[in-house]
């Protein structure tokens, strides 16, 4: 099979060097110039285990190429997926679809009849069916479906998950289109990976519903954990005890600093402004969404009151920066609230993140950058750690303890068990515990 994907970014990117590494053709096009250059010259634009290797292998073998020229990269393709961006629209917070509609708009006249152009970017309901109008208007006698296929990969396990997915879920009712579909993912259904085929609206709305879901587990568990410390209960004991349980399965269930990332805030808020509109409000997630909102400045506030409920003039030291660990990716990290709060209340940050300073940089100019946990504890009065990133999980206790000036740490990923921390010299809090 023959396909381009229109944008290369951590979606785009992966898939693309994937379905190449599957033996199909693949050209992956950005109109961002510089990524084009770099991937050109084997240089990754985004940190994702595993990726340059994957990428190189394929590029050496022909199957995958880069370029920043749309039409003549969609000559004699089988399919077409759009993976741009879908961001919270400023102001109300739907999806941004401009993306999507302008990259649905320059492939309109650059298509072969009978190629399948499919939605891979997480897209509301009803998306395919403008895609396809916008098509349709531009070139009016082309024989073209649209297809609906969202991306489950994670960050940080990208291509394992890309390779070994739970499920591929294709929306179209269009036989010839769903056979193409079969083609590109023949390789995974053979190795059992189940292919779900729906209508397209049911396919763009199992993206969404999957998010939610996701996301209202982490934040049942976060209130639990706020339960807990009232009641003098362990979280870590509680999700232990109800994970077990089959029908609720123990993923998803770790207390932590609230959800962040480049998926779960935006689609859980475009989910329901979706629902709002068609008057059929999901209260559940409405709830999720708030409380997941609130929970970040909460952090931020609970390394407040290790320092002794007054930070103006300390120094604050985190240890890891981005949403989850083995990424660079800081959308809407946790991290970013609690910086703020912090530098609100008067403190000092410094921070330290194995892969995510230089895109941390741009959007926390104030908080110093380190080259090590230790560097960043210097001197602290208060160290926390945010991201559990496995650089984190061995640390050297009494070193970290010696370089800093106060005892404090907070344990927002709870990694550390109290009795060790505590040995070390610490004054130890965590969450839920
Ligand atoms: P990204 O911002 O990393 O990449 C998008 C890329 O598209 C950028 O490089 C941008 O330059 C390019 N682009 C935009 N318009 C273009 C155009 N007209 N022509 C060519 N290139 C264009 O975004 P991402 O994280 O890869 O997410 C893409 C989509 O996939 C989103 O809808 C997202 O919700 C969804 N998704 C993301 C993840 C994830 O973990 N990041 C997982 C599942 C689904």
């Amino acid at each position: 099979m023959k396909i381009a994907m229109i944008g290369s970014g951590y979606v785009g990117l992966v898939s693309g060097a994937c379905f190449a590494d599957f033996g199909h053709d693949v050209v992956c096009v950005d109109k961002d110039a510089r990524k084009i250059d770099q991937l050109n010259a084997n240089i990754m634009p985004i940190f994702e285990p595993g990726l340059d290797t994957l990428v190189k292998t394929n590029v050496d073998a022909k199957r995958l190429s880069f370029s920043t020229d749309l039409k003549s990269s969609l000559k004699g393709c089988d399919a077409v997926f759009i993976a741009v961006g879908t961001p919270s629209r400023r102001g109300d917070g739907h999806a941004d679809l401009s993306y999507v509609y302008a990259a649905a708009e320059e492939l309109a006249s650059a298509i072969d009849p009978k190629t399948v152009v499919v939605t891979k970017s997480t897209v509301p309901v009803g998306t395919g069916d403008e895609v396809e109008r916008i098509i349709r208007e531009a070139n009016p006698t082309l024989e073209f479906a649209v297809v609906s296929n969202p991306e489950f990969l994670r960050e940080g396990a990208a291509i394992g998950d890309f390779k070994r997915p739970d499920r591929i879920v294709v929306g179209t009712d269009v036989e010839w289109a769903r056979e193409t579909m079969r083609a590109i993912y023949r390789p995974l259904f053979l190795n059992e990976s189940p292919i779900l085929f729906t209508s397209r609206r049911s396919s763009e709305l199992i993206k969404y519903a999957a998010n939610a879901f996701l996301a209202t587990k982490i934040t049942f568990i976060n209130e639990m954990a706020d339960l807990c410390e009232k009641l003098g209960a362990n979280v870590r004991d509680v999700s232990r005890g109800i994970g077990l349980d089959n029908r609720i399965g123990s993923k998803f269930l770790h207390a932590g600093p609230g959800y962040g990332g480049s998926c779960f805030p935006k689609d859980t808020l475009a989910l329901l402004k979706t629902a709002q509109d068609n008057d059929s409000p999901v209260r559940i997630v409405e709830a999720v969404v708030q409380a997941n909102d609130l929970r970040k400045r909460a952090m931020g506030r609970k390394i407040i009151a290790a320092l002794g409920g007054d930070a103006r003039g300390k120094k604050v030291a985190l240890l890891g920066l981005t949403f989850k660990p083995n990424t660079d990716d800081m959308r809407d990290a946790p991290s970013i609230a609690i910086v703020q709060t912090l530098l609100d209340a008067g403190a000092q940050v410094y921070a330290h993140d194995p892969e995510g300073m230089e895109e941390a940089s741009k959007i926390l100019p104030e908080v110093v950058m380190t080259e090590s946990a230790y560097a960043a504890a210097e001197g602290a009065d208060a160290i926390a750690l945010v991201t559990e990133w496995d650089a984190y999980r061995a640390l050297d206790l009494a070193k970290l303890r010696s370089a800093m000036k106060g005892d404090a740490m907070v344990d927002l990923r709870n990694i550390y068990r109290s009795n060790e921390i505590q040995a070390a010299g610490f004054r130890y809090s965590s969450i839920g515990r």
